[in-house]
């Protein structure tokens, strides 16, 4: 390395890195009260200062530059055309996603000739009514939604916001203006908060390695492995050919410039509290006008999750078979119906998959204790599905930018300066 600085984005792979190296030889090693030490003093105070900084973005920065993203579209025709399609390809590809879930699961047979390990206590958390999701999206109090980051209510306020404001005309200028500022001061705090990404990534890495150990996911390597392979398959196969086929760009490019907002979604497991460098990476470094990223990014946060449907289809059969129950087509139909209808209503946060599963489990009458079997190992999971479900978020973006001629390919083009 020459005099030159490293980029975040190296410095953030290293940081992943060492702290599974660090997680395993301290989880190895180290006596226990020290490990609980280290974590208390050090892992999860730098992980959590971390988080929250990139969490204190999530809701005013999706309200402001969605509201500019609008106003500055301002043609409701266009909004609905990007929408509509957007949201056909959100579908789509996690309908996609769990179906070669199943595919593979059925091939693989996951929880067939396995030791079944004695399921934890698994608490179901009652699942949403389908049309009470709806329902749900207009908020009653904006206010609400934003302190709660309730991320459809915001979006439909952001939407209905930006639209009035574009109505407003040549008077509406003057706020957009400083919308536009606020949202630019924004951006640069992202810029800011990402400089202490490094050592975030590396406590929150460590401290799970640490406490889960890799020795976890050994009983259920089988079905670990199965989602960790549809995962990969999604990403490179599923993702690369959109990319190349549907957005007529070079995948390379995309996994280059995407890698860190990868790592961020690995290390927090949350789809919402990567929508802001997800954001800053398309506009900055992809070329999706804003005015595209600021709706597909927050909405797919919510509504799009192709790695939590990949776990869900994997789960449901390797359910099944543990229970020697037999799922016929028409079951294993049911589940790519609900498992997509599942995902629309709730947010990306930590750990949410589990409850979905519950919804999925239940429509074609599995046990929903067979949850506790594979809670052990849902954090790594959860992490790793995390990385494809806004992996989707981005692809997709950058697929109707190009479809709208709106995708700047110089910018998409260009090499990193380090
Ligand atoms: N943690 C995931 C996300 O935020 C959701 C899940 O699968 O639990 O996207």
């Amino acid at each position: 390395m020459n005099k030159k600085k490293m980029s975040i984005a190296n410095q953030v792979l290293i940081a992943l890195i060492a702290g599974i190296v660090f997680g395993i030889l301290a989880n190895s090693f180290f006596p226990k009260p020290f490990n609980e030490g280290l974590s208390k003093w050090m892992l999860v105070p730098f992980g959590n200062i971390f988080l929250r900084g990139i969490k204190m973005l999530v809701a005013p920065l999706v309200l402001v530059s969605l509201i500019v993203g609008t106003a500055s579209i301002g043609d409701i025709k266009k909004l609905g055309r990007v929408g509509g399609k957007i949201i056909a390809y959100y579908l789509l590809t996690t309908a996609l996603a769990i179906t070669i879930a199943l595919f593979v699961a059925n091939i693989v047979n996951p929880g067939i000739g396995i030791n079944i390990p004695a399921p934890k206590e698994f608490k179901p958390t009652e699942p949403p009514f389908l049309m009470d999701i709806f329902v749900n999206m207009i908020p009653t109090n904006p206010f609400e939604a934003l302190v709660k980051g309730e991320m459809l209510q915001i979006i439909v306020f952001a939407i209905l916001f930006g639209i009035s404001l574009a109505l407003f005309g040549e008077k509406g200028k003057l706020l957009l203006d400083v919308l536009e500022n606020i949202n630019e001061v924004l951006l640069k705090i992202i810029g800011i908060v990402m400089l202490f990404a490094p050592y975030g990534v590396f406590a929150l890495i460590s401290n799970v390695i640490i406490f889960q150990g890799i020795d976890v996911l050994l009983p259920l390597l089988k079905y670990a492995l199965t989602i960790i392979f549809v995962l990969l398959v999604q990403v490179l196969l599923v993702y690369g050919s959109l990319l190349k086929i549907l957005g007529k760009v070079n995948p390379v490019s995309f996994f280059k410039k995407f890698w860190p907002v990868m790592v961020v979604a690995f290390s927090t497991s949350s789809s919402n509290a990567t929508i802001p460098v997800n954001l800053e990476t398309c506009e900055k470094k992809l070329g999706v006008p804003e005015s595209i990223a600021s709706f597909t990014i927050p909405l797919g946060a919510t509504v799009n999750m192709d790695g939590t449907a990949i776990m869900q289809g994997v789960a449901s059969i390797f359910i099944a078979q543990i229970y020697g129950v037999d799922l016929t087509i028409s079951q294993q139909l049911m589940i790519i119906l609900t498992a997509t209808l599942a995902s629309i209503g709730t947010a990306g946060v930590p750990g949410v998959g589990l409850v979905m599963l519950t919804m999925v489990l239940q429509s074609v009458g599995l046990p929903i204790e067979g949850i506790g079997i594979i809670i052990g190992v849902d954090r790594i999971l959860d992490m790793s599905r995390t990385v494809v479900n806004v992996t989707g978020d981005a692809v997709g973006t950058v697929i109707v930018s190009n479809s709208e001629k709106e995708l700047n390919l110089t910018t998409y083009n260009s090499t990193l300066s380090a």
